[in-house]
């Protein structure tokens, strides 16, 4: 019987990080189960350059210092020079690592269940077969859940005629104006003819793709994009709620990503907090870490039980960004934010529903 050091359950960027930053420089084996096919995942992940995540600055796709937040009327623009907008690709971060020291084999099966046998874990997958190892690192999680909000979104990479777009700007939300929805457009212009599109939601339910399409071709053209070559399309789900399981009693159990707590919630954002969260682990010696500090979980609560109760068209997200600049806008983002900053969030949102959310 052989017993593995440890067990991924799930390989996305947690599991893929878990292989990486706390095994990649070991002999250790290792053992992750994905019950889809890993190489057949791309999609881009966006975030503000942190310290933490200058250690991958090297794979980072493209960096933008300068994005947009607006809609038909106003569009704020907002620069940093020392920590832009950067995005890496799924594949990008699956090479980076898998390319580690120790030996990972990948089962590709769907895991039933784990439990706890003398000092090491038995794990059963659908095929009714049996794996050991001596810790688990689960990245299992739903993310849907009932009268939750959810973010939820489908993009088109797409090619243009020369010189559509401004390559050294992205759009980070433009609102479109829609009946009871939170709606944005979100595009990452990779080139002058080549950009990611992406039609964003925030609800309870998802729609079929037309929809998101629909959203797109409306925004394009009212652009004079008429044409458009598709590359690619990604979709997905965010929860827009705290996903958080319970943390184990089991110091060998650890929930990592955004089953872990990674998500935060207001903004859908978990890439690189997934990052930090087992760059924390590995200097832990517990099995959970705090990733979001204390005030910011309590404002993200308040934002978004007032998203949920609330017909918000996307006025206190522009509101936000014309009273912020760039790097308070980015420190917000990144769960960095000093108490000034804070304090200026709390003077750009409507006091009196925030009030009321506040004392529920
Ligand atoms: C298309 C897309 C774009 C996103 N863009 C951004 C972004 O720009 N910035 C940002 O910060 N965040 C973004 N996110 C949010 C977040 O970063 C991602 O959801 C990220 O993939 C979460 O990583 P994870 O490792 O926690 O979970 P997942 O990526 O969900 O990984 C879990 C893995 O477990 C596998 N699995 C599930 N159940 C089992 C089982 N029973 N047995 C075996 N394997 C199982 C799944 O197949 C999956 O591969 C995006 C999400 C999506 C879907």
């Amino acid at each position: 019987m052989k017993i593995y050091k440890a067990a991924i359950i799930g390989l996305g960027p947690s599991g893929l990080a878990v292989n990486k930053i706390l095994y990649g420089d070991s002999s250790s084996e290792i053992i992750a189960f994905d019950n889809g096919d890993i190489h057949n995942r791309d999609n881009f992940f966006g975030f503000w350059l942190t310290d933490w995540m200058k250690p991958f600055e090297n794979i980072v796709e493209k960096k933008w210092h300068e994005w947009t937040i607006g809609d038909k009327k106003i569009n704020i623009t907002h620069t940093s020079s020392d920590k832009p907008y950067c995005v890496i690709s799924f594949k990008k971060w699956k090479n980076y690592c898998l390319d580690s020291k120790n030996k990972l084999e990948i089962i590709n099966k769907k895991v039933i269940q784990y439990f706890s046998q003398q000092n090491y874990f038995k794990i059963i997958t659908a095929d009714n077969n049996e794996y050991y190892a001596e810790k688990i690192y689960d990245s299992r999680s739903a993310k849907e859940k009932k009268d939750e909000l959810i973010q939820h979104f489908f993009g088109i990479n797409i090619s243009v005629a020369d010189n559509t777009f401004n390559e050294n700007k992205l759009t980070l939300m433009h609102f479109t104006e829609e009946k009871n929805l939170l709606h944005f457009i979100y595009i990452l212009p990779f080139s002058h003819n080549k950009a990611l599109v992406e039609s964003t939601v925030f609800s309870k339910e998802i729609f079929k793709s037309s929809w998101y399409r629909e959203k797109i071709i409306n925004y394009l053209s009212l652009k004079n994009v008429s044409k458009f070559e598709e590359i690619s399309t990604e979709k997905g789900i965010i929860p827009m709620f705290f996903v958080e399981e319970k943390r184990s009693s089991s110091p060998n159990i650890f929930n990592i990503g955004i089953r872990g707590g990674a998500c935060k919630p207001s903004t859908g954002y978990a890439f690189s907090f997934l990052i930090k969260q087992i760059q924390l682990l590995k200097n832990s010696k517990n099995n959970y870490v705090d990733i979001h500090k204390f005030l910011e979980r309590k404002m993200d609560k308040i934002f978004i039980n007032y998203l949920k109760n609330n017909n918000e068209n996307g006025q206190s997200f522009i509101k936000l960004a014309s009273n912020l600049n760039g790097n308070e806008f980015q420190s917000f983002m990144m769960g960095e934010s000093n108490l000034l900053t804070k304090l200026k969030i709390i003077k750009s949102m409507p006091k009196l529903l925030f009030i009321k959310e506040l004392l529920k």
